[in-house]
């Protein structure tokens, strides 16, 4: 297949392995941000192909860990009300909120549905006019152009059924929080290309060169993460701190600017907490005052937040490269894939899951 077998070649791959190796005289902290490109890391063994030298920590890219627990709670809530369909993608599903999960409610009756796109909840709201249908919107720039668009459909159509719980993430001001975090180890990172298709990366000059951090946009195969490995070590051992794009076939400096269109209309940048991490000052997308009338947060809202209950799960030094799924004492023991206690066992891009999914870590 175009674009992923030719990104794959064993040949290529271990070229790039010996040219890292080669480049390679110093001890280096490389953060990749996306979760996607962890699962790809684990996945191929890459962690394996490299300098004993250069050390990789996971980033928070997983849009479903970074959710905080108190939005859970709140779907949970909404989708305990009478005459109402909670939509949501399949992997939200399965986190725990304080007491239970989506999965749970379902399985004990509420209307949840997964849905593989935002609009199937307009038309879900479209063909259910007697009932609220709420679109419980998570994600990072990628996913929330579509959610975008679809608050801007149910406005054109004039839909009164239809609200949007909002928590959505953006990627710079995390990548700022991590450089400005005391005890920072980040020396470099691995920018998430699927982002910078829609945003570019105009926004990560400031914070490379402010902190003196070469940032490499790259991709997901093999060959993009071992090539913008090798871009952000030849950097470093330069002295060099600046953004380079390793994701050329899919990421343009300017990015999508139509998708950035459709997200100025209906989102506005808002303080934003991320679970496990606290709250990142404008890190975050909610409506625009003239959408505000779709806030789902507003349309149902919640008297008391749950009391935190701590179940030993560490995902947010996990979600800030601080430790390894493997030094949380509860990986493949109390917490699996099917018996998740944290949401980076549930998500496709959660680090805890690659590692359990992809590691010899889980025979301990
Ligand atoms: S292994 Fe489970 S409990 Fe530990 S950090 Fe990961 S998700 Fe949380």
């Amino acid at each position: 297949m175009k674009y992923v077998d030719e990104y794959r070649q064993p040949h290529l791959v271990r070229n790039l392995s010996e040219a890292l190796h080669k480049i390679t005289t110093k001890p280096w902290t490389i953060m990749e941000v996306c979760g996607g490109q962890t699962h790809s890391i684990m996945k191929y063994g890459l962690h394996e192909l490299l300098p004993k030298k250069i050390r990789l920590i996971h980033g928070p890219g997983c849009p479903v860990c970074v959710t905080p627990i108190h939005l859970i709670d709140h779907a949970l809530h909404i989708a305990a009300e009478p005459n109402t369909i909670l939509c949501s993608f399949g992997d939200m599903l399965r986190v725990p909120g304080t007491h239970t999960d989506l999965l749970t409610m379902k399985a004990r009756g509420s209307d949840v549905r997964i849905i593989h796109s935002p609009l199937e909840t307009v038309k879900i709201a479209e063909k259910n006019p007697n009932k609220q249908v709420v679109l419980f919107a998570v994600g990072f720039e990628t996913t929330a152009p579509a959610n975008a668009m679809a608050v801007y459909q149910a406005k054109q159509l004039g839909l009164k059924n239809f609200s949007l719980l909002a928590s959505h993430v953006l990627v710079p001001p995390a990548l700022q929080f991590i450089l400005q975090s005391p005890g920072n180890e980040v020396q470099g990172f691995l920018a998430a290309g699927h982002v910078c298709t829609i945003t570019g990366y105009s926004q990560y000059h400031a914070l490379a060169s402010n902190y003196q951090t070469p940032i490499v946009v790259t991709g997901f195969e093999p060959v993009d993460i071992l090539q913008g490995l090798y871009l952000c070590v030849q950097q470093l051992e330069n002295n060099e701190y600046c953004v380079m794009n390793q994701y050329a076939r899919s990421v343009k400096e300017p990015g999508n600017v139509h998708t950035q269109n459709i997200l100025q209309i209906v989102f506005k940048t808002v303080d934003r907490q991320w679970r496990g991490i606290g709250v990142i000052a404008s890190s975050g997308l909610g409506l625009q005052d003239e959408y505000a009338g779709y806030d789902a947060a507003t349309r149902f809202p919640i008297e008391k937040p749950l009391l935190f209950i701590d179940n030993g799960c560490i995902s947010g030094l996990v979600l800030q490269g601080k430790k390894k799924p493997g030094e949380c004492p509860l990986f493949g023991k109390q917490c699996t894939p099917e018996n998740p206690l944290g949401a980076p066992m549930v998500s496709t891009e959660g680090a805890c899951s690659a590692y359990y999914q992809y590691s010899k870590l889980k025979l301990a």
